[in-house]
């Protein structure tokens, strides 16, 4: 028992296997000591993580919010179950089976008050998936660590953060029954979007590259996909897709390139939406068309992590088995194959890996 008054923990190992990260390039396969929770702390003995574009990223450059000191593990997406519990842990017990989201926010700076708790000012991010074992910081349990129903796979649930991002996504950007949504990006976050989209009874249009993800698109319900290799003018090709010729309602953007965004605002209609989902490099800057921003009533908006109400819903979606999650998969690996997963991602060879420690 740890001496911090908590319990369980009896047949927890000292060490664990895991996969760390030293900087960019660099990760390591190894063990690392396994920490016992402190007061409110959860511990997770993690059944499968995910991988995610964020991680590779993270792999190629680092992570100026989510990587804080190296090295440290890392990997954000992950179900398990309870292992053992801190002191003053009421609501979770050893055996249950959890997911959690990858921050927590700190629920009294005005953000927070004000609901938008995605913009807290102090958001608390977790690291750490890519591992037998993930420790549960107490502010984060408190908020964003969920049960589980029994018959939800480790594998769905472990949807919860990139499905709470996305559900912010098609909430900030409007969608509603009836518009024509283009998704620019097919990777497992705007096959995810698609998704979300025609859930709200969107029309929907995937732009994207690689014979793997268009081929998912359709099976995501794109009701049109435009193969940016095969297209030479993609503004031209979406548009004739819509009514009228006229453009989509709404352009979502998961791509997280300049061009891509100015693309988004390129493609758009008169009066519409861009939301501009994926994060570009730091230090690049778009070129906006006034005239068109002016006088067509563009609407352009900034899309951001996600709120405690959307890790909720995001979960009543996976519960209910509403989502075609096996679409967004196309790998199982072990920990110690975590490099070449996420290569395979960068090459767009793979979508979302499922990582079994
Ligand atoms: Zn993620
Ligand atoms: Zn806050």
């Amino acid at each position: 028992m740890p001496a911090t008054g908590g319990r369980g923990g009896a047949s927890i190992p000292t060490r664990m296997r895991a996969v760390t990260f030293h900087g960019p390039g660099d990760i390591r396969y190894g063990t690392v000591p396994v920490r016992r929770p402190g007061p409110g702390e959860v511990l997770v003995r993690v059944e499968v993580a995910l991988t995610c574009s964020t991680d590779v990223k993270t792999f190629r450059r680092g992570h100026p919010v989510m990587i804080q000191a190296i090295p440290t593990v890392f990997g954000h997406e992950f179900a398990g179950v309870v292992a053992a519990v801190g002191k003053g842990v009421e609501q979770f017990t050893v055996g249950q089976r959890v997911a959690a989201a990858n921050s927590a926010p700190c629920l009294t700076c005005g953000y927070c008050r004000s609901g938008k708790e995605n913009l807290c000012d102090r958001l608390l991010f977790l690291n750490g998936a890519f591992a037998e074992y993930v420790r549960v910081p107490a502010a984060l349990a408190a908020v964003n660590l969920l049960p589980l129903p029994d018959d939800l796979p480790a594998r769905e649930a472990a949807f919860l953060e990139p499905l709470a991002c996305v559900l912010h996504g098609v909430d900030r950007a409007g969608v509603r029954a009836d518009d024509t949504v283009a998704i620019l990006g097919t990777g497992p976050i705007g096959l995810l979007l698609l998704q979300a989209a025609r859930l709200r009874g969107a029309r929907c249009i995937a732009v994207g590259r690689g014979a793997l993800r268009l081929s998912r698109a359709y099976a995501c319900g794109a009701e049109a996909v435009v193969d940016l290799e095969a297209t030479p003018d993609p503004v031209a090709a979406v548009r004739e897709r819509t009514p009228g010729g006229l453009g989509p309602d709404i352009v979502i953007e998961a791509v997280g390139r300049p061009e891509a965004w100015e693309q988004g605002v390129a493609t758009v209609r008169k009066g519409g939406t861009v939301a501009f989902f994926g994060g570009c490099a730091a230090g690049t800057q778009v070129r906006v068309d006034t005239q068109r921003l002016h006088y067509e009533e563009l609407t352009l908006l900034g899309v951001f992590h996600h709120t405690p109400g959307h890790v909720r819903e995001a979960l009543n979606l996976l519960a209910g088995r509403r989502l075609n999650i096996e679409s967004l998969l196309s790998h199982e690996m072990s920990l110690k194959d975590l490099e070449a997963a996420l290569t395979a991602m960068e090459r767009r060879d793979a979508l979302k890996v499922v990582i079994v420690p």
